[in-house]
């Protein structure tokens, strides 16, 4: 099976393809200035690599004319949305062209009636959360990037979030598309009605497919309406073992709450020092849930979660009364990724998913790992999915500790399959995880994934070097 890249087809940007990318897009969203591509070579994952030039397209045209040249002239080109991916996507690793997607930024309009959305990628999805609800509606997507990320990332990497437990994922939201394929050709998919089922879902093909097989430049989103009211609680313990039982025994009592964060002792002690804020009360582990509804229906949902709390063991729990009181409850989640750089230089982060019965087993099994490789390793996330966040702090100057740490994730992955889990729930394969795809994919699977690459991106210009190697 052909590769979907290979380093001697990559062909570097010419003067002459340089003088016709100018002529697409106008001079002012061209640039080869230095400072431009190194500050569009990283994303969250600290990997980076310099682009030959930045690309602003404006529109589905610009970016179909942009891609033909590349399949005519055989140049890479990376789409990018806000660079927060934690993969390794939105990097250039075969250097060429980054399309910047941040002029796709309008809100095409917002259809209250029907309960839809239509949007460019560019669009920040705080931004467009926010802009539903002044309609009464609710976006429920909801990554902890979301103040910063782009819807078109979120497709491409189907973003979850803290929502997921009760209303799903990106995937779940998206009804159709506009996109251009790497040939050039604009497409549409799907539908703008609640459904419909004509023809191959290739919808459900692009969103998740990281930026490989298409570049997203409209979206039809479905919209729910706005739950009348939301609690929000925090409740710590004495172990993660019986945070994580806990989790398992609110899900079996047949709740559904539509979050359910975790923290472990080390999530908690570094966001303590970060934000010099008492986040956790030094507690080995926290959960933070939130339920919402009607009235009468989160004030019982709440009471069922307290009980189920209180019968497992749980310490203080804090209903939290005002907004402001919410604030800084969500805020401590959200600031632990910045604040895991106080355990060391360098950190691996990965996002196992395993069914949610298995959590007490999975956190068991860090800990353990943790003990035998002397390691700080961070556990936190989205515990209501099984969804687990779990860091490997270490110095990548190390040679002792980065074979430890390499080895760690290894020992991971191969437990997380065992339990029936996946490597990753929401921040996609991209460069961090494409060497260990066969692990979880069977090889007539892998096989067919490259074959649909292949009739999407003949020339493998789009985004090479992600996902499939
Ligand atoms: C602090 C922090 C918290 C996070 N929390 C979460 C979380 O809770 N849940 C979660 O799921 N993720 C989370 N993430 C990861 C990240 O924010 C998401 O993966 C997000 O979807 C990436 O969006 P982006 O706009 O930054 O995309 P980028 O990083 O720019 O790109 C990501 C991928 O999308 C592709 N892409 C971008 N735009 C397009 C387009 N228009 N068409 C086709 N492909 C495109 C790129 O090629 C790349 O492969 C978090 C990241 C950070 C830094």
């Amino acid at each position: 099976m052909r590769k979907n890249w290979s380093l001697e087809a990559i062909k570097p940007i010419s003067a002459r393809i340089e003088k016709q990318l100018r002529q697409i897009v106008g001079e002012d969203n061209f640039s080869r200035q230095k400072e431009d591509r190194v500050c569009y070579a990283y994303d969250a994952t600290r990997r980076y690599c310099v682009p030959e030039a930045v690309v602003f397209p404006e529109n589905a045209d610009q970016v179909g004319r942009i891609l033909d040249l590349a399949s005519k002239h055989g140049f890479p080109v990376t789409p990018r949305g806000a660079g927060s991916g934690m993969s390794g996507g939105a990097v250039a690793v075969a250097h060429g062209l980054i399309m910047a997607m941040s002029r796709f930024d309008r809100i095409v309009e917002i259809d209250a009636d029907n309960f839809i959305g239509i949007v460019q990628p560019g669009v920040v999805t705080g931004t467009f959360q926010r802009a539903v609800q002044e309609h009464g509606l609710l976006y429920p997507p909801d990554p902890s990037s979301a103040d910063f990320s782009t819807l078109g990332g979120n497709l491409a990497e189907c973003a979850g979030g803290a929502r997921a437990v009760k209303y799903g994922v990106t995937r779940d939201y998206v009804l159709g598309l506009e996109a251009v394929l790497p040939t050039g050709e604009i497409i549409r998919t799907g539908v703008q009605t609640a459904k419909g089922v004509v023809g191959y879902d290739l919808t459900r093909l692009l969103v998740g497919s990281e930026g490989t097989l298409g570049v997203i430049t409209e979206v039809t989103l479905r919209l729910l309406p706005q739950p009348e009211t939301v609690k929000t609680l925090s409740a710590v313990f004495g172990s993660m073992q019986q945070a994580a039982q806990c989790v398992v025994e609110i899900l079996r009592q047949k709740i559904v709450p539509r979050a359910v964060e975790y923290m472990d002792k080390h999530a908690i002690a570094c966001v303590e020092s970060y934000l010099q804020e008492g986040a956790g009360k030094d507690a080995e582990a926290m959960l933070l849930i939130e339920a919402d509804g009607t009235h009468p229906e989160a004030e019982e949902a709440l009471r069922r979660i307290v009980g189920v709390l209180e019968e497992n063991n749980a310490g203080h729990i804090e209903v939290a009364r005002t907004e402001e009181a919410v604030q800084s409850l969500w805020k401590a989640r959200k600031a632990i990724s910045p604040a895991l750089y106080t355990y060391g230089p360098d950190k691996i982060n990965e996002d196992i998913v395993v069914p949610r019965s298995r959590l007490p087993e999975m956190v068991d099994f860090i800990g353990r790992l943790g003990e035998k490789t002397g390691l700080t390793m961070v556990s936190f996330g989205h515990a209501g999915d099984g969804n687990i966040h779990f860091n490997i702090m270490y110095d990548k100057a190390s040679p002792e500790q980065s074979v430890a740490a390499s080895q760690a994730v290894e020992e991971i992955f191969d437990y997380t399959l065992a339990l029936g889990g996946t490597i990753s729930g929401e921040h996609g394969v991209g460069i961090a995880k494409a060497p260990y795809m066969s692990r979880e994919i069977r090889p007539e699977t892998l096989a067919l994934m490259k074959r649909i690459k292949s009739a999407f991106d003949p020339a493998g210009i789009l985004n090479p070097g992600k996902m499939l190697l």
